[in-house]
């Protein structure tokens, strides 16, 4: 790396789709040395598809969203589309500016508790965890290998979703399942969105003004996925997604926490295979299952014209959050802040105020008008008399795997 490189290209590859940000980490770039200025952002939608999408927005130049339609095959023509919006900009991958590419990687089990840069050996590691990351290793993989191919000679860094959850005790990441089985098949609560809650328990602490290790964080991230954890002095000791991201939280599409014999019946007396089963779980359940819409705005629209299935499935999936703030004021015993974050924990202010109510003897209180005001930065909600911070912190997934990626190249 020469002492100008100083950009890190993120990607985020998923089965069909590349997310991309280009960030540059260097201090004197505009805004400080934990800023990182973003360049370009953008994303490569249903690849493989006649239809396929790429949308890039040069923030470096000032210009306007670009959107090409058409098809792109794979992963490997994807990147090159991306890397030619990218060189139109004078931001091309072939720039010596570009330190590093940091990738995404959903599951990197408990090897991985930290960014690595990525050798055959890691990649062979990855390709090991498949059978527990089933949906998103292997699009993670091609991921890697497309960009290795483009820039063989730069460092490429994988950041785990799971690695901040690698802090859990054992009695927090067992399941109370025969010890031989779960070991032989890796069985376990791995833990996910990892880099969203490291990242928000650490501006929740900067928010207090505190250092992370003083403060006990809830983290709840509130997205079409979702997931709680406990953060205990800057170590996440609990979280609730599990062996996959089907457990927790009520989610968009998902159920969360279910009796597992529901699986078994569903099978026996309703005649479903295992696959049916998985889609019911992750793709027909949730938000959508309940009441047909996984988005929270339309859910609140309803609500208001008197829809009583909306009602019910948002009430559902308020008590949900309101069991894992309890259980997790348990794990903690003292709690400093409960901060929301991602698209329905940033901007659904009934969803805030539904969750924290009634939570008064646990020292949680929210104030309508701090809840009520929108913004983009990290800020309470809560009343000044308030035992425990409630605080809504925007997530920034690839801002933090460009400083981890960074810090690692740069070393
Ligand atoms: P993911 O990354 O898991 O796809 P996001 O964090 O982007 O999800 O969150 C998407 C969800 O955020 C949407 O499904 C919607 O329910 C919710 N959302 C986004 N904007 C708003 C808003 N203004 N009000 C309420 N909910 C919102």
């Amino acid at each position: 790396m020469t002492a100008t490189a100083t950009r890190v290209l993120v990607l985020n590859s998923g089965s069909s789709s590349v997310k991309y940000q280009l960030l540059d980490m260097n201090p004197d770039s505009g805004g400080g040395p934990a800023a990182g200025t973003r360049l370009a952002v953008g994303l490569v939608e249903r690849i493989g598809e006649e239809t396929s999408l790429l949308a890039h927005t040069p923030l470096a130049t000032g210009g306007d969203k670009r959107e090409t339609e058409g098809p792109i095959a794979d992963h490997e023509a994807a990147l090159k589309a991306v890397a030619a919006e990218l060189s139109a900009d004078g931001l091309g991958l072939d720039s010596p500016q570009l330190a590093a590419i940091g990738h995404r990687v959903v599951h990197g089990g408990l090897k991985f508790t930290a960014p690595t840069v990525i050798g055959d050996a890691v990649l062979a590691e990855i390709e090991r965890l498949v059978p527990v990351a089933p949906l998103h290793n292997p699009a993670n993989i091609t991921g890697i290998r497309t960009a290795q191919a483009l820039r063989p000679d730069l460092p490429q860094v994988a950041v785990f979703d799971t690695a901040f959850h690698t802090t859990m005790p054992e009695y927090a990441a067992r399941y109370a399942i025969d010890v031989a089985t779960a070991d032989a098949h890796r069985i376990r609560r791995y833990g996910f969105h990892g880099t969203s809650h490291a990242y928000v328990s650490r501006k929740t602490a900067e928010l207090l003004g505190k250092d992370p290790s003083e403060v006990n964080v809830i983290v709840l991230h509130l997205g079409n996925g979702a997931s709680a954890s406990a953060v205990a002095g800057g170590r996440c000791v609990d979280t609730s997604m599990g062996l996959t991201p089907l457990e927790g939280l009520v989610m968009g599409t998902r159920s969360g926490d279910i009796d597992p014999a529901v699986t078994f019946h569903l099978k026996r007396v309703a005649g479903m295979s295992e696959d049916d089963v998985d889609v019911l779980l992750n793709k027909k359940s949730g938000l959508v299952g309940l009441c047909g819409d996984n988005d929270m705005r339309e859910i609140r629209r309803r609500i208001d014209e008197g829809d009583e299935r909306a009602e019910l499935a948002f009430d559902i999936y308020i008590h949900r959050l309101k069991k894992y703030i309890g259980a997790y004021t348990a794990v903690l015993g003292r709690v400093d802040a409960v901060a929301f974050t991602a698209g329905v924990g940033e901007n659904a202010a009934p969803v805030r105020a539904a969750a924290l109510a009634g939570l008064e003897e646990m020292g949680l209180a929210v104030d309508a008008d701090l809840n009520a005001a929108r913004s983009g930065e990290p800020r309470l909600i809560s009343p000044e008399y308030a035992r425990v911070a409630a605080a809504v912190v925007p997530t920034d997934e690839e801002l933090e795997i460009a400083q981890q990626t960074y810090a690692l190249v740069s070393a």
